[in-house]
């Protein structure tokens, strides 16, 4: 007998009907002899619609009534998940995130998870009830206030139970049949990923793969959590994000997947003196406005004019504010204008044999010489290639580049229909 976390996302108990297939499918595996722990999103666009009941009431909303908001989603798609459990005849119980001992920081829309101390759901689990736990809420001690992860935090809640738990397995169950080596909705011809590193999918979590949060792969990742991505639409098997061990011989495919990141904007700072500082004073400037920034690029001085330009990429959304922080400071800075561009795009290839392979980049290049594409940007890692170009190309790109790697599959890649998530 094992213990699995199963996490079914907003498009698997989108209504009525799916909240009763999904029950069954918890079912199943309690017949088939296992522990279940389930971890439930709010049932399809509730958060979203949510948030837009709040914006037509403030333009302003106070973060922790936000919270408060924002979880009653989750607490719905609980209660009538566990009653669906019961109705089947099966003994289930619902947790809210503070009853199942999701502890967080104090950070409202963003809490980080600090502790777990899931002792009701043990209990549940010991006297065999299913536990059904409400995603993406946690709770601070400190200001004993409601918290949410962020959006997509259900699957960090997942995580962190298994890893609380010990589960054998954290199941992602979703409305794909799992990890594709691009967006099936892009590249039809994506075929889908039997295993994967936890490595490799943080680098493509991190590129705009949306099917899986990055904090959610990162906690894996720290807690050896193995997951399981998979739909709940049918029994395929899915994709296994793994955690190899010290040493272990993993079959390296030369790239594992291509990703496309539509929501990224570049900011160019032009005519900055090109002395000792500069840099150090523009990102310090930028990270008090609490922007995360991307990929940077410094060219090198123009001649003999001792001035440089240096470009950065962000969220669309940090855009405005980034741009007004560095405004501010233009005169201490001293740089000469500043230039804000949205229609980028970012193109990353992902693959653990890359260690191991030269060449991958020109094979890169021309396969985007020969799809028309002129690069802006590029940044590397150990395993990850990613090159900035005009949003409008993205689509195209991805697919020729996707062809050039070998990875086109002969059947079309089936979706389910939603939202990928
Ligand atoms: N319901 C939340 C959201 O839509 C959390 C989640 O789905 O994981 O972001
Ligand atoms: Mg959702």
């Amino acid at each position: 007998m094992s213990l699995i976390v199963q996490k079914f996302g907003g498009s698997s108990v989108a209504d009525a009907k799916s909240v009763k297939r999904v029950a069954q499918r918890i079912v199943d595996a309690r017949i088939a002899g296992h522990d279940v722990v389930v971890v439930v999103s709010a049932m399809g666009d509730m958060t979203d619609d949510l948030l837009d009941l709040a914006a037509a009431v403030t333009d302003n909303p106070e973060p922790r009534e936000l919270d408060m908001l924002l979880t009653a989603g989750e607490r719905i798609s609980m209660a009538v998940v566990a009653m669906a459990i019961r109705s089947l005849g099966y003994d289930a119980r619902s947790f809210t995130g503070s009853q199942a001992g999701m502890i967080t920081d104090a950070q409202h829309g963003s809490a980080r998870i600090v502790d777990v101390t899931p002792g009701r759901v043990k209990e549940a689990l010991a006297e065999g009830a299913v536990a059904i736990v409400a995603g993406f809420q946690g709770f601070n001690r400190s200001t004993g206030d409601i918290t949410t992860l962020g959006r997509g935090g259900s699957d960090t809640s997942a995580v962190a139970l298994a890893a609380a738990l010990g589960a054998d397995v954290c199941e992602i169950y979703t409305d794909v049949d799992g990890i594709f080596t691009a967006d099936p909705r892009v590249v039809a011809n994506a075929q889908k990923i039997d295993r994967i590193t936890s490595e490799e999918m943080l680098e493509l979590a991190a590129s705009g793969a949306k099917v899986l949060y990055i904090r959610a792969v990162e906690y894996a990742r720290r807690h050896r959590v193995t997951l399981h991505v998979r739909s709940s639409f049918n029994n395929n098997e899915g994709t296994i994000v793994y955690n190899p061990t010290e040493g272990q011989k993993v079959e390296e495919p030369l790239i594992t997947g291509v990703a496309a990141d539509l929501s990224e904007a570049k900011i160019t700072v032009a005519g900055v003196p090109d002395v000792p500082g500069k840099a150090a004073q523009i990102f310090t400037i930028v990270a008090e406005a609490n922007i995360n920034i991307d990929m940077i690029v410094q060219n090198v001085s123009s001649a003999g004019t001792g001035h440089t330009d240096i470009s950065f990429t962000l969220p669309k959304a940090e855009g405005a504010a980034a741009l007004a922080a560095l405004t501010k400071a233009e005169s201490d800075i001293g740089f000469a204008s500043l230039a804000y561009d949205d229609h980028i795009g970012k193109l990353s290839v992902v693959g653990a044999g890359m260690r191991s392979n030269s060449g991958i980049s020109a094979k890169l290049f021309t396969a985007l010489y020969e799809a028309g594409v002129n690069i802006d940007m590029i940044s590397t890692s150990e395993i990850r290639i990613s090159v900035i170009l005009r949003d409008d190309q993205v689509n195209d790109a991805l697919r020729r580049v996707h062809t050039a790697f070998g990875l086109d599959s002969q059947e079309e890649a089936v979706v389910h229909g939603g939202t990928g998530r």
